[in-house]
């Protein structure tokens, strides 16, 4: 038996066959036509599955279930609210039954999808209470426990994201102010980055983007850092400030057996692990006591594939 993770993202569609021990057989994708509107996205990836189904000389019998990471809110109906695709409650679940009536589909928020996948062939397995951080351009959150994914009583849960650690000087996509998202994404480490250079601090990034500030990236600031650069290690402290605030209120709501960091930005996870423990339990309430351990994700961009093919 087989199955099909497919990872829904602003600008393309990963589909992939996934054998039961986890493992990618093939891999496909396709463009994300937003503009075209829902139901031609729905077609393309229609298309993108047969064609992938066909290529391997399978069956869609030999597929047992067909899951779906998409970047946005699934509520307990199976419709979708997605802004980056420009989707307001779209039935997600009854276009793809409508185009696959012979499998059962799933679909869950990517962040909970790159988390079944953690927990079941990654960094996360089989630890009974797991919590993971997708640090990318925003934050996504996923939580797993004695192996059921949580995503609350109305599909709202776990978008750590936005849960409010501090005040910040600038307001979250989320129309919030002080979200997780803006002190610990990608977007965050750019903007202060840009901040404190626009302050008049002298930095090596602006000569990695040959003066044009507005070039400046996430692995700009962590370069600089490891060259001493003042402003990447202010920016970069900061970062580890309050990631360790949330994963300390974590530590206080739910002591999880695991804390992992997936995401773009978790390529630098050398830098933001080291010394993390100690950041972390200035914010935990029994200090003295023993507390998860934090550790990177091992999947990398394809536990997106391999936790949405896992969803059933
Ligand atoms: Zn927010």
């Amino acid at each position: 038996m087989y199955f099909i993770g497919v990872d829904i993202g602003g600008t393309g569609v990963q589909a992939g066959i996934v054998d039961e021990s986890g493992n990618i057989l093939f891999k496909k994708e396709c463009k994300t036509n937003v503009q075209n509107g829902f139901e031609s996205v729905m077609d393309d990836i229609n298309d993108l599955i047969r064609s992938m189904i066909l290529e391997n000389s399978l069956d869609i019998k030999d597929i047992k279930s067909i899951g779906f990471g998409v970047p946005s809110f699934v509520n307990k109906k199976g419709l979708v609210t997605c802004v980056n695709l420009n989707w307001h409650e779209v039935n997600f679940i009854e276009a793809i039954k409508k185009r696959f009536p012979e499998v059962d589909v799933y679909a869950e928020n990517d962040a909970t999808v790159a988390a079944i996948a953690e927990y079941k062939f990654g960094s996360m397995k089989d630890k009974d209470i797991c919590v993971m951080y997708t640090l990318g351009t925003g934050v996504g959150g996923g939580i797993i426990i004695n192996g059921k994914a949580i995503t609350g009583s109305h599909g709202m849960a776990s978008e750590m994201g936005h849960t409010i650690i501090g005040e910040n000087y600038y307001d979250c996509n989320c129309g919030s102010n002080g979200c997780l998202e803006t002190f610990c994404s990608a977007t965050a480490i750019i903007n202060y980055a840009k901040k404190l250079i626009n302050e008049g601090n002298k930095s090596i990034i602006l000569e990695f983007v040959d003066n044009k500030i507005e070039n400046i990236t996430a692995k700009d600031v962590f370069d600089a850092y490891r060259k001493n650069d003042d402003v990447a290690i202010k920016t970069i402290n900061r970062f580890k400030k309050y990631l360790a605030k949330a994963f300390g209120s974590m530590v206080n709501t739910l002591d999880p057996d695991v804390i992992c960091i997936g995401g773009g930005v978790s390529k630098s996870s050398d830098i933001i692990l080291d010394g993390i423990n100690d950041l972390v339990r200035e914010n935990i309430l029994y200090k003295n006591e023993e507390f998860c351990e934090i550790v990177c994700a091992t999947l990398g961009a394809d536990a997106g594939i391999i936790g949405a093919a896992f969803l059933g």
